[in-house]
């Protein structure tokens, strides 16, 4: 199904969402991204031997939810396109969030489009680069705090109960609802749910939203098999997988960069009703899966994003031929160019001579 004549998310799932008034819409034309069907990296990760032949139903599929081609190059715009519209229903004249980086970039942009302040409460240091500058290029009032984003989200809750400024964090059900949207692209793309469904957890509303979305789908009948929900946090960022709150969260991948998720209880549950898993995956685990996206896919998504794929590599064993696996890829690479160029092999640069290129080209 195309979703090329909807404007946005919320028109072309308008029934399904708690909007009252098709003018009181806030979009940028997010959602309706691509499923992209990844056969070299289902190679490079399950070999051959499991495969009878090219095109089989015998192959694993894997699949990847590409949102960093929503508008601000995240998820976030999913659950920011409602939080927003809801904000200007209800006659909100700011927003505020606390952020890793795309909710502000997300929350700056739709605030920008409807006319609103927002406010984008950030640890010092911690944001990369493109992010920050979308944060400041759509005028949000950034400030960084010299802490961590779990200390900047309590701050957040303080200031929303006492201001008449509307919190956009996930906390806000309105995120939740929105992403939602994102399985039922996926349903709707494939005609029926995948057999497994990876992604980041961070905060845990991805993984709170997709299940929201698949069970919703699946109540009206819409296909008959719900999917497997596996998460994965980073390693040293990893709270539900250790059962305990992570007071200084550490990892590269700083989208998941969490210690203690708002969304915890509900990935828990995500989790169990599923029959899934949340598992941990190391930062090099992450920046291998980074890169093979990148090499073999000649897909660019962040390092947060690839805690999918990692996690898919960490648990091959699990998945038999015929199974059909999404893995979301959450944001875009071009938001933390720093971490791609730190993993890249080092350029070199040689007087403009065709024996030098030639000799740096290695021919
Ligand atoms: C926010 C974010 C996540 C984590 O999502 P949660 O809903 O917080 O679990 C993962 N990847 C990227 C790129 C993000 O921006």
């Amino acid at each position: 199904m195309s979703g090329a004549k909807y404007s946005g998310l919320i028109d072309r799932y308008w029934e399904r969402l708690p909007v009252k008034n098709r003018k009181h819409i806030v979009t940028l034309h997010e959602g309706n991204t691509p499923l992209i069907l990844a056969k070299n990296l289902v190679k490079e990760i399950f070999g051959t031997k499991k495969q009878s032949s090219e095109d089989s139903d015998n192959n694993i599929r894997l699949y990847l939810k590409y949102d960093g081609l929503n508008p601000t190059c995240s998820f976030k715009d999913r659950g920011m396109t409602m939080a927003v519209t809801k904000a200007v229903e209800e006659g909100s004249k700011a927003v505020i969030c606390a952020s890793t980086g795309n909710t502000s970039a997300s929350a700056a942009a739709y605030a920008a489009k409807a006319g609103l302040s927002a406010y984008v409460i950030i640890p010092e240091g911690k944001i990369a680069m493109g992010k920050l500058s979308q944060a400041v290029m759509h005028g949000a009032k950034v400030i960084e705090i010299k802490g961590n984003f779990d200390e900047a989200l309590a701050l957040v809750r303080d200031i929303s109960e006492n201001y008449p400024i509307t919190m956009v964090n996930s906390l806000n059900e309105h995120r939740i609802v929105g992403q939602k949207t994102a399985a039922f692209e996926v349903v709707d793309v494939l005609g029926d749910a995948p057999d497994y469904h990876a992604l980041p957890v961070g905060n845990a509303g991805n993984i709170t939203s997709y299940w929201m979305g698949y069970t919703e789908y699946h109540a009206e009948g819409v296909f008959e098999k719900l999917p497997k929900m596996l998460g994965f946090q980073a390693e040293g960022a990893a709270p539900i997988v250790k059962g305990e709150i992570v007071k200084n969260p550490e990892t590269i991948a700083t989208a998941i960069r969490i210690g203690n998720p708002a969304s915890w209880k509900r990935a828990e549950l995500a989790r169990d009703e599923s029959g899934g898993l949340i598992d941990t995956v190391t930062d090099d685990e992450i920046l291998e899966a980074y890169r093979m996206i990148a090499l073999k896919e000649g897909i660019f998504c962040e390092p947060a994003s690839a805690a999918s794929v990692a996690g898919v590599i960490k648990k091959k064993e699990i998945f038999k031929p015929g199974d059909t696996i999404v893995c979301t890829l959450t944001g875009h690479g071009l938001k933390d160019p720093d971490t791609a160029i730190g993993v890249a092999p080092e350029t070199h640069s040689v007087s403009p001579d065709i024996e030098q290129v030639l000799e740096a080209m290695g021919l």
